[in-house]
């Protein structure tokens, strides 16, 4: 696969192209300025959110623990409730303090979730004070931290030291504990989900008792890997690191026939697979491709890493939108070319290009070479798109190339349009190792695919296109388990998870492991003080 005879995606005139597509779109733009919506910046007085936090929100209440807003929303505004009280621990004292004085309890992270499985009447407990990073274990190759420290501080810091984490996300701006609480995942076959990486979890229990899980401890361990929030709060954990040796970035595209002789092949091969991203922009029918691979000692010992092409090299394309005194004009030319063109096509094509900013090939230290979202690609994203659901299904290798050949079957019979999808669909694998009782990949390798839908907000209100795909996935053809972060397979738009997904849940992770994971919440938390009603009944 790594091998494979991609052709070169980003070459020199990409900066021409980009350079049109600015000029060409500066008219249309600056005649008709649109408004601009809200960005994540704004948080208004005790209407909580915990993105972008600075502090300033503990201000807005009147006790260091925390205080009842008006309302909390998450971090794009698509999820709205209103806790009876919203605390901001940070110690473990102060956690068991509030979990010993509270009937009902849900954690919180950042807010970066697409469903409400965080919301509480009672108590909402947000873990973004618990953000010391505790230490390495060079000898164990470990690293311990508590669990609100973001995911990409924690990237940094290891990077610092030299050492990465085998595999990352591409959104890196979540918690640390609310990833694993969801089985967040980048691409990796070898090492699965952040989850996969755990090796000590330490919780505080519904009675203030606190107890670290590990491997040791069978079932439990394993809940606690994948635990959607329903066991406890999960306060320190540590994970597997690994050396932040330079590899290599390499960057291609794939056709729609080239894509699916490719998953054919990861049927038989999936290690082949390792570390590889697909961008699928359905407009394009095309594929960008991401391949991240190491080099051989001699490579290793001759190779530069590329520090100013990595992950500096999307953050100085994003900050010509954000920081420079051509913010306003630039933005205008991206909301025109994004909202405004009837093509769909051109769209789609600034979009990939504005993309390949963040996966230039070259060689790197693993940490820049892992692909990742910058936080003013999302700025950017937002404030052109508005607000988006994101979807995401894990489908079995051996289903994978049936899976997206009746998916392209769709697109090119009109049964869903193309056209309502202009960001590309992160296409992403993942393996079954250490996954967790309720992790995705549970039993065996997974294909995952990703999609955004900008339509259900910024068109119509419905997005047809969009249940035709929920609707495959949920087939026989398909059948794939979903991310416990994103949107609901049923809910027209994100929001209330249902009793409906909870059984989907149960069906496509297997009746007799969920059952295994209950039992698992029972031990831990008997009286149901975490329950989210939902996938464990209150
Ligand atoms: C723009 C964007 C891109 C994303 N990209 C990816 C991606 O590339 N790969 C991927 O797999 N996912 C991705 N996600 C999903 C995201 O990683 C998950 O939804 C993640 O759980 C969010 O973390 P959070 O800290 O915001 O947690 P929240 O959303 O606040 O909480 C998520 C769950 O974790 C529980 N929880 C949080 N902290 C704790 C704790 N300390 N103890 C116990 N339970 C806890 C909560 O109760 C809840 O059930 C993306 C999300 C966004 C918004």
């Amino acid at each position: 696969m790594h091998s494979a005879p991609f052709k070169t995606f980003f070459n020199a005139s990409l900066w021409g192209m980009i350079l049109t597509m600015l000029l060409d779109t500066a008219h249309a733009a600056l005649g008709a300025p649109p408004s601009l919506p809200t960005t994540t910046d704004d948080v208004a007085q005790h209407e909580i959110s915990l993105v972008n936090h600075d502090g300033s929100i503990l201000d807005q209440l009147n006790s260091t623990l925390g205080g009842i807003p008006s309302k909390w929303h998450n971090w794009h505004d698509t999820i709205v409730c209103k806790p009876g009280f919203l605390a901001f621990p940070s110690s473990i004292e102060e956690v068991i303090q509030l979990v010993k004085s509270h009937a009902c309890v849900r954690v919180v992270g950042l807010g970066h979730s697409f469903n409400d499985l965080t919301c509480s009447d009672d108590l909402m407990m947000a873990t973004l004070q618990l953000d010391r990073i505790l230490g390495l274990d060079k000898s164990k190759m470990t690293v311990t931290t508590q669990a609100g420290v973001k995911t990409r501080n924690l990237i940094d810091w290891l990077a610092r030291r030299g050492y990465a984490l085998p595999t990352i996300p591409y959104y890196i701006d979540q918690s640390i504990g609310g990833a694993v609480a969801t089985a967040t995942h980048g691409s990796s076959i070898f090492w699965g989900s952040l989850s996969s990486l755990v090796t000590e979890i330490k919780i505080v229990l519904a009675d203030g008792s606190v107890r670290t899980l590990t491997e040791a401890d069978g079932d439990l361990f394993a809940a606690a890997r994948c635990n959607v929030g329903v066991l406890g709060v999960v306060v320190e954990l540590t994970f597997i690191i690994v050396p932040n040796k330079i590899v290599r970035r390499g960057l291609g595209y794939a056709s729609d026939a080239h894509l699916l002789t490719e998953l054919k092949k990861a049927e038989h091969d999936s290690l082949a697979f390792e570390r590889v991203h697909y961008w699928y922009s359905p407009p394009l029918k095309l594929a960008a491709v991401t391949t991240v691979d190491n080099l051989s000692p001699v490579e290793q010992h001759e190779a530069k890493a590329m520090s100013s092409l990595g992950r500096e090299a999307s953050d100085w394309y994003y900050r010509l939108f954000a920081d420079s005194p051509l913010e306003k004009p630039l933005q205008r030319v991206v909301l025109a070319n994004y909202l405004k063109t009837p093509s769909a096509k051109e769209a789609a094509t600034n979009i990939m290009l504005g993309h390949a900013m963040n996966i230039l090939p070259g060689t790197y230290k693993l940490s820049d070479a892992l692909p990742v979202q910058q936080v003013l690609e999302t700025d950017i994203l937002l404030s052109a798109f508005g607000r988006y659901d994101q979807y995401e299904y894990a489908v079995a290798l051996d289903k994978a190339h049936d899976c997206v050949k009746s998916l392209f079957e769709l697109f090119d019979r009109n049964v869903t349009n193309r056209d309502d999808f202009r960001v590309p669909f992160c296409l992403r694998f993942v393996g079954p190792n250490h996954e967790g009782l309720l992790g995705m990949s549970r039993g065996g390798s997974r294909f995952y695919l990703n999609m955004d839908n900008y339509d259900v907000y910024n068109r119509h209100g419905f997005s047809q296109s969009m249940q035709v795909i929920k609707d495959l996935m949920a087939s026989d053809t398909c059948q794939a388990r979903v991310h416990y972060g994103k949107a609901s397979i049923y809910s027209p738009v994100s929001g209330a998870w249902t009793k409906r997904d909870a059984q989907y849940v149960k069906d496509t992770v297997g009746v007799d492991i969920f059952e295994r994971f209950l039992s698992a919440a029972k031990t831990l938390d008997p009286s149901g003080k975490f329950a989210d009603g939902v996938l464990v009944p209150k």
